[in-house]
């Protein structure tokens, strides 16, 4: 999925560089060395360990992290040596809930902490600014340069909401932390407000040599597990208004590296996970359309790359085809777009629907194997204005034992 986007003609221009293994010393300039020992010694040989309810180590875990924070120290290298204007890293796991010595929210080391600190000792970087625009506030982040004074922490984020942190309160030992919480429901001008008022004028006083984000875009309002409602023009604004500053303070140096993350989820004590799809039809819509090809912004690997255990999946999506090439790893599939096929003929049933579908998966409870889809008539209508024989419908699911699997 990812190659494949990354084959468009916009991205064309991209210099792209696989990322070099970091080193344990990249990673001690931040954590203690304990620390490292710890992780070490959980790392297991084969399996799961669980450090917390969100955050599981596989065998894999700790050699990712260490690609993780080679990819954002080898994008500081390019970038402080001029080999490049700027550069995003796209790592797995995120690194923002990572406090010194304590692993939180999947992530192991804290990668924007271990680039910034790299740039300092590597190239002589005198101030380092982090702007984190993930929906979740960087509490790790937020620790590390709690009592430093030459590293500068700018974030929004959505408040009340995991981790808890994050108050405008919370400034840091030397006012070097900027905290500027938005509340569930908040938009592009809200979060624009907050990015003007709270954190550019302080980031512009800081005059920093490098600018770093921590760039999640779950504050995305397609995210399904966070509340507010960003767009992507609201990304680019924000990035190109960091970019302005660093044009002006630092010669352009900005790094951005990948946040982002998927929340667990826990019903009567049990746990499972929800994902959450982008609608497959997007480009359908009048405008985006481009030339005949209807493009989504599903990514069904992807959503699904963030599950790191066995707890079973709870999917959203928009339209319930994507059921076909759900794998059953997924126990249920939710969709509403069909409206169950909201015009009915006597006879015939859901015409449109069926079309457009196909009959087994316009309306209703469907079991494949081990993978159940239900599908909503929900309320209001979609490209025809008319309900026939269909009418509106909340359905409420309860979630437990086989036996009571869904509840229509
Ligand atoms: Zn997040």
């Amino acid at each position: 999925m990812i190659e494949r986007i990354l084959e468009h003609e916009k991205f064309a221009t991209l210099i792209r560089s696989q990322s070099e293994q970091g080193t344990r010393d990249m990673a001690l300039r931040v954590h203690p060395e304990s620390y490292l020992q710890a992780l070490e010694a959980t790392s297991p040989r084969d399996g799961f360990a669980r450090l917390d309810s969100d955050t599981t180590m596989s065998p894999g875990t700790l050699f990712a992290a260490f690609h993780a924070i080679g990819g954002a120290c080898q994008a500081v290298d390019e970038v402080m040596r001029r080999d490049v204007n700027n550069a995003f890293v796209a790592m797995r796991p995120p690194g923002h809930h990572a406090e010194r010595a304590t692993p939180m929210g999947f992530c192991f080391f804290n990668n924007a902490a271990v680039a910034a600190r790299h740039a300092m000792a590597v190239h002589g970087a005198q101030r380092v600014a982090i702007m984190d625009f993930d929906v979740h506030h960087g509490n790790g982040t937020q620790d590390i340069f709690w009592s430093d004074r030459n590293v500068m922490y700018a974030s929004t984020h959505e408040m009340p909401l995991y981790p808890g942190t994050g108050s405008s309160g919370e400034r840091g030992e030397y006012n070097n932390i900027v905290n500027a919480p938005l509340s569930a429901g908040d938009n592009s001008v809200h979060f624009r407000e907050a990015m003007e008022v709270a954190v550019l004028p302080r980031l512009e006083d800081f005059s920093p040599d490098l600018v770093i984000i921590s760039a999640g875009f779950d504050a995305h309002r397609r995210d399904p597990l966070a509340n507010l409602n960003l767009v992507e023009a609201d990304f680019a604004w924000a990035t190109a208004k960091l970019m302005d500053v660093a044009d002006r303070k630092c010669g352009g140096r900005l790094v951005s590296v990948l946040e982002n993350d998927a929340v667990a989820l826990r019903q009567g004590g049990e746990k499972f996970w929800l994902a959450g799809l982008g609608d497959q039809l997007a480009d359908s819509q009048p405008g985006r359309r481009k030339g005949d090809e209807i493009a989504g912004i599903d990514d069904l690997t992807g959503a699904l790359a963030q599950v790191t255990d066995d707890a079973p999946i709870v999917l959203m999506a928009h339209e319930p085809m994507i059921f076909r090439s759900v794998p059953d790893r997924v126990a249920l599939t939710l969709c509403g777009h069909t409206h169950g096929g909201q015009v009915n003929l006597p006879l015939l049933g859901p015409v449109l629907g069926e079309l457009r579908f196909g009959p087994d998966i316009t309306y209703g409870h469907v079991q494949r194997g081990p993978r159940h889809l239900i599908v909503s008539a929900g309320l209001g209508e979609s490209v025809l204005p008319v309900r026939f024989m269909r009418p509106p419908e909340i359905v409420e699911i309860v979630l437990g034992a086989p036996a009571a699997e869904a509840a229509a």
